[in-house]
């Protein structure tokens, strides 16, 4: 019988506020530990945190984002627990009115639209950064440095239904998660600064099974990668178990990233464990229907739609997949070249392989202001109509970059327009052909690799003129004749 993996994703998405969530401390992106503190987002007595206005509006386009339902009167609750970096023994979080709740997202997984379904969206805010010094694991540190910059920072938490199959179902969610809330504006969405840190709950039963495995909650994934390799990791290790009938404990699992392997950190909290109860420092909050239509009116294009706009035009849903991902920048010049060449996926190679890896190797984060729809569309129609071959499309592209330049008119003073008269070409490769004759008799003898050197012949002869493969088809016409 088959055993099948489940997934769920608990999110946590750190928004880019001015302020904290509780408190009017600034979020200060600074390596300088300790350096926004009051006694609020310290947890001192006497302390009272007042909700961040901004924070619940980002909450709000995230969840309608995301097709909840809206909690229209929420609450904020006490977690308690403690931890060093959360010096008021609790953290303010939402427990049964989260914010927004049944919700979906959609994917797109090897090429295919898929559907992640979305439990809740709740706020919380974040707790402050521990430093293990010695090993980086509290349990054999030899001291631990705290610093709560971060602490009272509003984070959303984005929960999804156990529903998710594949780690690579997994990795496209938090991808599209991530562009999401960039193209939001409600959060950086920087993985390596732990703007977005996600936890993955896992568990395998036998198909059919009518309930679901025990679950094993997986931390420390900082990467898509490592999320992939500890989601196939985990998979494997229950799968095995299930298999020799081992049992397997509720717990939560830290992926080691040297070694690639899960191990024990605690067994798992029960939400019982952390006692929630309403905070009755802070009040209901009512999320009116004129304050959600305000923030509903703000929507801004989202990934999906984007990748609509992009199919329409006529590029595959993988494609536009990926080019949803790109700087928004990047697809609305695609839009206008693809427009002006009529060819979707010339222009859109174009732009994400050339135009992308050059602007990456000179570290532009935009295009010179002369670099138009136009100017680079003429390029590709060069390319697509023959006249000029792709290795001097990227040479006029990379003067283009440099400078204000016309494409064809660069390709022509530079003799970069091809010789496309096939007598012209013919006539270029029996010269060849007539000057090589110990290398066709080898060719003939099966040295088939020595093709290339006369193709090289005949590109050199033409001073770069002729594009290699009319080039080798017309002289393997004239060698097998
Ligand atoms: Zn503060």
């Amino acid at each position: 019988m088959n055993i099948i993996p489940t997934i769920g994703m608990e999110t946590h998405v750190e928004l880019k506020t001015n302020s904290k969530m509780f408190c009017r401390c600034y979020v200060l992106d600074t390596d300088l530990p300790n350096e926004s503190l009051c006694p609020t987002c310290l947890g001192l007595p006497g302390s009272l945190p007042a909700p961040n206005k901004k924070a619940i509006e980002f909450i709000t386009l995230l969840a309608l984002s995301t097709n909840c339902s809206i909690t229209n009167e929420g609450m904020f609750h006490r977690k308690n627990y403690f931890y060093p970096d959360l010096p008021k023994n609790y953290q303010i979080s939402q427990f049964d009115l989260p914010v927004g709740t049944e919700g979906s997202l959609e994917i797109v997984v090897d090429g295919e639209f898929e559907t992640v379904e979305i439990e809740r969206v709740h706020m919380e805010e974040d707790t402050g950064k521990s430093t293990h010094i010695g090993s980086g694991r509290i349990d054999s540190a030899t001291s631990t440095h705290l610093d709560f910059n971060r602490a009272g920072i509003p984070l959303v938490e984005v929960v999804t239904k156990p529903l998710i199959k594949s780690s690579k179902e997994a990795v496209a969610y938090i991808e599209e998660l991530r562009q999401l809330v960039i193209d939001l504006n409600i959060s950086e969405g920087k993985l390596e600064k732990g703007n977005l840190r996600f936890d993955a709950n896992i568990s395998v039963a036998y198909e059919g099974d009518k309930e679901l495995g025990t679950k094993v909650e997986i931390k420390n994934m900082n990467s898509l990668k490592s999320l992939e390799k500890a989601i196939e990791y985990e998979i494997s290790r229950q799968t095995k178990m299930l298999k020799s009938k081992e049992n397997i404990i509720q717990e939560t699992r830290h992926w080691d990233e040297k070694k690639e392997v899960t191990s024990s950190m605690r067994s798992k909290e029960g939400s019982a464990d952390y006692r929630y109860f309403s905070d009755p420092d802070i009040p209901n909050m009512i999320l009116s229907e004129d304050f959600v239509n305000t923030i509903k009116a703000t929507i801004p294009v989202l990934p999906s739609e984007k990748r609509k706009v992009f199919m329409d035009s006529g590029l595959s849903i993988e494609d536009s997949n990926n080019l949803g991902k790109s700087s928004n920048w990047i697809g609305d010049f695609y839009i206008q070249v693809s427009e002006i060449t009529k060819d979707s996926k010339a222009s859109f190679n174009f732009i994400t392989g050339e135009l992308q890896g050059q602007l990456r190797k000179l570290e532009l984060l935009s295009l010179p202001n002369w670099v138009t729809a136009k100017n680079l569309s003429e390029i590709i129609i060069l390319v697509n109509n023959d006249k000029i071959s792709f290795t001097s499309a990227k040479e006029i592209l990379t003067k283009l970059i440099e400078e204000k330049l016309e494409p064809e008119e660069y390709a022509v003073s530079n003799n970069l327009i091809q010789e496309n008269d096939i007598d012209e070409i013919g006539k270029i490769v029996l010269e060849v052909i007539d000057s090589n004759e110990e290398v066709i008799i080898r060719i003939s003898d099966g040295e088939d690799k020595l093709i290339g050197f006369l193709v090289g012949q005949i590109i050199k002869l033409s001073k770069g003129k002729v594009n290699p493969s009319v080039a080798k088809e017309l002289l393997l016409k004239e060698i097998n004749s």
